[in-house]
């Protein structure tokens, strides 16, 4: 049978891709070499205890928040149920040697005060800082179907300015600015680096609304998979993508998989890493130029984890985790130190049947020169946490960890970096369009870090297929 397209990868983009193509009545062929779907998402059990990989809450899934819209798009409303993280502080800041700790409350409103009542000398940095934030944020395309485009984002995606250079142009409070920079650990750019527009589309989401999903990424990846089936896209786990085969032409001709099988189809969407992507396609198809700018791609941090199942309820993580710095100037240098010397993100682990927290993931960006061995890695997370963490010390219990090679090996990142390719002010990520007629990229290396960036991917890349102003007039119709 011939497809119409094929996607590469059943991560989020991917099915988001597939669901949208078969939505508009194409025959599509969705590829991944896991053995099922979402693999990111699904997570592990140890002890009673699931532990989520790829997902632990999101920023843009209120009533009406862009996740939301997207999700209700593509049939997932009736799958997942969404619940608001702790409205009264839902991240955690923790600078340990300057002994401080803010609550992220809910809403621009409620951090804008209370802010403001840790920083009193800081207003109007703060309130130039959130504007600053929602401008970028209420502009973006597809994060608002009914705002108009705007397409200077782009432009300042790649020539900044930088969340530091923004911060610096309104404060000299060291503190502040580190505050207002902890959220880079959810995309693994440090603040010298990352574009503010990156930022404020990103953060501005967690301050709007930030929420878990019930049952977790699992529970996201069954009502993906529900859907597949319903739109009846040709779904082929196990059997991974070894290369992109073009007629003697220079044509499109279809996807070859590791057995050896050959898809046929019009039109491929690659969302697995740009690096492989490149690997699986015949030596001419790119020019030199293009391979060598996605060749140079830097990658987000490597990271460490560590999994901790607890004999008791962990309900100082019911809603809520915690960002922890060693110092204010652990943040500039994002990921680049030893794991003691690096910040350290907590966030709770809850019963495989539902219910309280019973563990928690402690997830700490670092670059060891020399890789210890994991048990030694254990050893040494396990004492950051009882240094830095004093309330979960009674919460270690069976512990468990994974390196960067971790990463490597299950993950979609050549280089075990925690998101794969940055989103960084100088460095100019491949776009949804080729110069290889018929083939499209999605993923988090195009749009964005997170289950929003890697969904909207697949609507930028679907849009590039479809037409742009016939899938944001649809969209519009979901708020
Ligand atoms: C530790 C961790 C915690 C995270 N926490 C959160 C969070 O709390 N909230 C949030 O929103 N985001 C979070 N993220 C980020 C989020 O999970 C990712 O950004 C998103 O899932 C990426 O989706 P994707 O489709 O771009 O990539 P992927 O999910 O990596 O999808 C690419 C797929 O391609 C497959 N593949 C690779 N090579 C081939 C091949 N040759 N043939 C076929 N298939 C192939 C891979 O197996 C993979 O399934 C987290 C990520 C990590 C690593």
């Amino acid at each position: 049978m011939k497809h119409d397209f094929a996607v590469i990868g059943a991560g989020v983009s991917g099915m988001t891709c597939a669901l949208i193509l078969a939505r508009y009545g194409y025959r599509v062929a969705l590829v991944e070499k896991a053995g099922r779907t979402a693999p990111l998402l699904r997570g592990f059990s140890r002890g009673g205890v699931h532990f989520d990989t790829g997902f632990h809450y999101t920023g843009g899934l209120n009533e009406g928040g862009p996740l939301d819209i997207l999700f209700r798009f593509l049939g997932l409303s009736d799958h997942v149920t969404s619940f608001p993280f702790d409205e009264e502080g839902f991240d955690v800041f923790r600078c340990v040697r300057e002994g401080f700790e803010f609550r992220f409350p809910a809403g621009y409103e409620s951090i804008r005060e209370r802010l403001i009542d840790a920083f009193p000398e800081e207003r109007p940095a703060v309130e130039a800082y959130l504007r600053a934030v929602r401008a970028d944020y209420d502009s973006a395309p597809y994060l608002n179907p009914g705002a108009p485009s705007d397409a200077g984002g782009a432009f300042r995606k790649i020539f900044g300015p930088t969340l530091s250079e923004t911060l610096d142009s309104l404060t000299g409070n060291e503190l502040l600015k580190c505050v207002l920079s902890m959220h880079c650990l959810l995309y693994g750019v440090s603040p010298e680096e990352v574009p503010f527009y990156q930022h404020a589309c990103i953060a501005g989401g967690y301050y709007l609304s930030a929420r878990g999903i019930r049952g977790g990424g699992r529970s996201l990846a069954s009502g993906f998979d529900a859907r597949l089936e319903k739109l009846g896209v040709d779904v082929r786990c196990g059997n991974g993508v070894a290369g992109i085969s073009v007629e003697p032409g220079g044509g499109l001709r279809g996807i070859r998989l590791e057995d050896g099988t050959e898809l046929l189809c019009g039109g491929v969407v690659s969302t697995v890493h740009p690096r492989s992507m490149l690997e699986m396609l015949p030596a001419g198809a790119f020019r030199q130029a293009d391979k060598r700018r996605i060749g140079e791609l830097e990658d987000t941090v490597p990271a460490y984890m560590l999994f901790s199942v607890s004999d008791l309820p962990v309900p100082s993580l019911e809603g809520r985790n915690l960002f922890v710095f060693p110092d204010i100037d652990r943040i500039k240098d994002l990921g680049n130190g030893p794991l003691s010397h690096s910040p350290l993100y907590v966030t709770a682990a809850y019963e495989t049947a539902g219910g309280a927290p019973r563990g928690f993931i402690g997830i700490i960006p670092s670059k060891e020169e020399s890789p210890p061995f994991k048990r030694e890695i254990v050893a040494r997370m396990e004492g950051i946490v009882r240094m830095y963490c004093p309330e979960l010390g009674g919460a270690l219990g069976h512990t468990e960890g994974s390196t960067p090679s971790t990463l490597r090996h299950f993950g979609n990142s050549p280089s075990g970096g925690l998101y794969g390719v940055k989103h960084r002010v100088g460095q100019r990520n491949p776009g949804p369009m080729t110069r290889l007629k018929g083939l499209y990229l999605a993923g988090q290396a195009v749009t964005a870090p997170g289950v929003l960036g890697a969904a909207l991917s697949g609507f930028v890349a679907c849009g590039c297929i479809l037409g742009h102003d016939r899938l944001m007039k649809e969209l519009r119709g979901c708020r």
